[in-house]
C-alpha cells in the first residue's frame, strides 16, 4: 500500500478545502465520509445487516436507508449507536483500504472528520490536522450548509476536543487566514510527504 497521510479537523475547519488542494497536486484523496455513505447504499450487504438488526422501519418504501429515522433512534439510544457502529465501521474500513490500495499517486490522503476517534488513523503513516478556532468553525460551517450555531456546537461537542487533536497530530496547519494562506502552508507539507513516501518505498524495496 502507498504511503498514507491522514487528514482531519473539526467541522468547518477546512478539511475539504485542504483535500481539494492536495488533489490539485495530483494526490489521490480517499474520503471516509463518502465511504460511509457508499456502504449503506441500497442493496449493499451493510444496509441488509442494518435492516436485520433494527427492523423494517430503517428502510424507506423505495428500499433506501431512512437516515433521519436511524439518526433520531441512535441519538436517543446509545446502545443502538454502538450496535450500528459495529456493523458499519468494519465495512467503511474495508472500503477505505480497498480505495487506498488502488491509489496510484506518490502518496495518498485519507480525509476523515473522525480519524482519531475511530481506528482509521491506524491506516495512516502520518497525520495532518487542519485547525481553526471554534468561532471560525461556526462561521464557516453555518455559511456553507445553513446550520444554526447551536447545531454546529452540538457537532463540535461530539468530536474530539481541539486540544487533544493538536497533541496527537504529526502536523498542524492553522487555517485562520485566506485560502491562499492555507495553500501556502500546505505546499511545504506536500513536499515533505513526497520525500517521506519516497523514503518509505525505498525501505520496502531493500533486500533483507
Ligand atoms: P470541513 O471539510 O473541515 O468541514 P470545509 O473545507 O468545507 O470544512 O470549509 C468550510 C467552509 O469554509 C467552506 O465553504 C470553505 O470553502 C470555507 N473555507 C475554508 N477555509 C477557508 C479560508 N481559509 N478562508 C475562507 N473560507 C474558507
Amino acid at each position: 500500500m502507498t504511503f498514507v497521510v491522514g487528514l482531519t479537523g473539526g467541522i468547518g475547519s477546512g478539511k475539504s478545502a485542504a483535500s481539494a488542494w492536495f488533489e490539485s497536486q495530483g494526490i489521490i484523496v480517499v474520503d471516509a465520509d463518502l465511504a460511509a455513505r457508499d456502504v449503506v447504499q441500497k442493496n449493499q450487504p451493510t444496509l441488509q445487516a442494518i435492516h436485520q438488526a433494527f427492523g423494517d422501519w430503517v428502510l424507506q418504501k423505495d428500499g433506501e436507508l431512512n437516515r433521519r429515522a436511524l439518526r433520531e433512534h441512535i441519538f436517543k439510544t446509545p446502545e443502538a449507536r454502538k450496535a450500528l457502529e459495529q456493523i458499519t465501521h468494519p465495512a467503511i474500513r474495508s472500503s477505505i483500504i480497498q480505495q487506498l490500495m488502488q491509489a496510484d499517486s506518490p502518496y495518498a490522503i485519507l480525509v476523515s472528520p473522525l480519524l482519531f476517534e475511530t481506528n482509521q488513523h491506524e491506516l495512516t503513516q502520518r497525520t495532518l490536522l487542519i485547525d481553526a478556532s471554534e468561532e471560525l468553525q461556526i462561521q464557516r460551517a453555518s455559511q456553507r450548509d445553513g446550520q444554526t450555531e447551536e447545531q454546529i456546537r452540538t457537532i463540535i461537542a461530539a468530536q474530539m476536543p481541539r486540544a487533544n487533536k493538536q497533541q496527537v497530530a504529526d502536523d498542524i496547519v492553522l487555517n485562520d487566514g485566506h485560502l491562499d494562506h492555507l495553500y501556502q502552508h500546505l505546499l511545504p507539507l506536500h513536499q515533505e510527504y513526497l520525500t517521506l513516501a519516497l523514503q518509505a518505498s525505498a525501505l520496502k524495496k531493500q533486500p533483507d
